[in-house]
């Protein structure tokens, strides 16, 4: 018996496991991975599948292992707009979170202390803040300077990118050597679970990592109460961890998969899911890349992550009309390599070479991602045929693009054209998802809505599944909608403001 059980050993789960610690409370995490420098086991792999008109990709979008998805993640550490938290309020379409930015604020600076956040204090365009980053910023690339001074003067600005990643050395973690390849760094320069909050919780000796625990279902009492969590190990034998209080934070897809799941007298359809909510406004930022190639060598592959943005669309005014984005410049060519470079030419030998050289040499690209609206009829359910390896069933994706998705890619595509206009592009290539696919960002979002009104929502405003007072939910499925920007930070801080919450509840005996 615990006093809390947290499933899921990402940043949202670690970030609420070392809060309660902190606070005292002793914390059992259960997480299904193993660790993340090992080769993820077969009965790890995300399986999934479609029924809709458009298939989501969900390949490479999450990771089960010890520390989550953050030990793979880019490290874009953005602050939300403000108006991503208020679009009715300010754009007169989809909905307001339950809070605004100025009550998130607080909580976005302790996110940005907890990830060591480099970033530049003085750009106006950002979002407003009240006190400097933890880190200074990365420098801008010579291919983000080249573009910021090809776009002065026509009221686009460039502006650097908040990273998660050391320019200093910061609580125990060394500066990043800038050594190229990052999807896993080997000193933890790019932040990640693992050596943050997973490991401050550790620390404090409150906290209990329980790996290779695979939850396969929740138990509820009469009253809706949950009393224990199923876990299987991998030889499948089943255990039981009781708690008074449960922390659902497995990312979207697991999340959802585990509520629909747990069903019972009380909850026939699944646990938080009586008005049919679980599951529905699932959303994700669609990606659009193009490239270009402009008279000044660009130097790309110098860096892997990126050092700057284009935020100028992500809250237009035209923001009403269609969907906004954010215009990430990469340092490296990704799908553009060398290789590419080659298509539709004849050459051959030293020509071909100096032909590479020319044109991949001078090469810039762009990075897109689109926002949809949270509408309930896009959704993830159970598969009726298919179980994973722990006899669950696997997830199914129900989605779809309206108008205002599609408008926005089509603005996306055009505003890169003017750009490249601009700086005076030549070879343009836009590489735009397939037709009849939403190939993801990596920003699985919704599903598990927060809300005031348990008929529009899974959690109150807070994280707490309607109904049931002892279970909360951590990650960006309680978005009600997605934003433009990479959505990590802004988990976080929910993830903190949930566990004041619950410090909160506790302290009044209300839990
Ligand atoms: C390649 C890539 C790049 C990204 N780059 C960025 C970026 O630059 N900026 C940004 O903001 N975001 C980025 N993201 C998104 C970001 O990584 C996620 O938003 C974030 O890590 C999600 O954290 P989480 O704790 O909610 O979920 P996760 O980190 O996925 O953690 C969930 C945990 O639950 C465990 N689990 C699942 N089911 C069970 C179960 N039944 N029982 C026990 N445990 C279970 C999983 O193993 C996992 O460890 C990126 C993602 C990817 C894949
Ligand atoms: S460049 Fe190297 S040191 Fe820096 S974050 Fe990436 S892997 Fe880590």
């Amino acid at each position: 018996m615990s006093d809390v059980c947290v499933i899921g050993s990402g940043f949202s789960g670690s970030t609420v496991a070392h809060r309660l610690a902190l606070g005292g409370s002793r914390v059992t995490i259960l997480e299904t991975g193993i660790d993340h420098r090992q080769p993820i086991p077969e009965r790890c792999q995300v399986r999934y599948s479609n029924v809709g008109p458009i298939r989501y990709m969900f390949r490479d979008v999450s990771f089960r292992c010890i520390g989550g998805t953050s030990e793979h993640w880019y490290g874009n550490t953005p602050r939300p707009h403000p108006n991503d938290l208020q679009t009715r309020s300010a754009h007169g379409v989809s909905e307001d979170w339950p809070l605004t930015y100025e009550e998130l604020e607080p909580h976005l600076e302790e996110a940005e202390r907890v990830l060591g956040v480099a970033g530049a204090d003085d750009e106006p365009h950002h979002a407003p803040r009240r006190v400097p980053f933890p880190l200074p910023a990365w420098p801008l690339s010579h291919s983000d300077r080249l573009i910021r001074d090809g776009l002065a003067g026509s009221g686009i600005p460039v502006l650097s990118t908040p990273q998660a990643r050391t320019t200093l050395p910061y609580r125990g973690r060394p500066r990043c050597l800038n050594l190229g390849r990052c999807n896993t760094c080997p000193i933890n320069a790019r932040t990640g679970a693992t050596s943050t909050s997973l490991r401050w919780a550790l620390e404090t000796g409150r906290v209990e990592l329980v790996s290779e625990a695979t939850v396969v279902r929740l138990e509820s009492d009469e009253q809706g109460r949950i009393t224990e969590a199923i876990w299987v190990d991998p030889q499948g034998q089943s255990h039981r961890q009781r708690a008074d209080l449960f922390i659902l934070a497995a990312h979207v897809p697991d999340s959802v998969r585990l509520l629909l799941h747990s069903t019972s007298p009380r909850w026939p359809t699944g646990i938080g899911n009586g008005e049919d909510m679980v599951g529905r406004c699932f959303m994700d930022h669609g990606r659009h890349n193009a490239n270009a190639v402009i008279e000044e060598r660009t130097w790309p592959n110098r860096l892997y992550f990126q050092t700057a943005a284009i935020h100028h669309w992500a809250d237009a005014p035209d923001r009403a009309d269609r969907g906004a984005y954010l215009i990430e410049i990469l340092n490296y060519i990704g799908v553009a390599g060398p290789g590419s470079f080659t298509r539709g030419t004849d050459l051959w030998g030293l020509p071909l070479k100096r032909h590479i050289r020319e044109s991949w040499g001078h090469n810039i690209q762009f990075h897109c991602g689109v926002e949809m609206l949270p509408d309930p009829v896009n959704r993830i359910t159970l598969d009726p045929d298919e179980v994973d390896a722990h006899g669950i069933p696997i997830a199914r994706f129900d989605v779809r693009f309206d108008d205002y998705a599609l408008a926005g890619y089509a603005s996306a595509a055009a505003s890169m054209d003017q750009i490249f206009e601009i700086l005076d592009a030549r070879d343009v290539v836009h590489r735009p998802m397939r037709a009849g696919q939403l190939v993801s960002i990596y920003h699985p979002a919704g599903g598990l809505r927060m809300g005031r009104d348990p008929a529009t929502s899974v959690t109150d405003p807070w994280g707490q599944i309607h109904g049931v007072p002892n279970l909360f939910v951590a990650g960006t499925g309680l978005f009600p909608t997605i934003g433009t920007v990479n959505p990590t930070l802004t988990m976080i801080a929910l993830a903190l403001r949930t566990s004041e919450r619950i410090e909160s509840l506790a302290s009044q005996g209300d839990l």
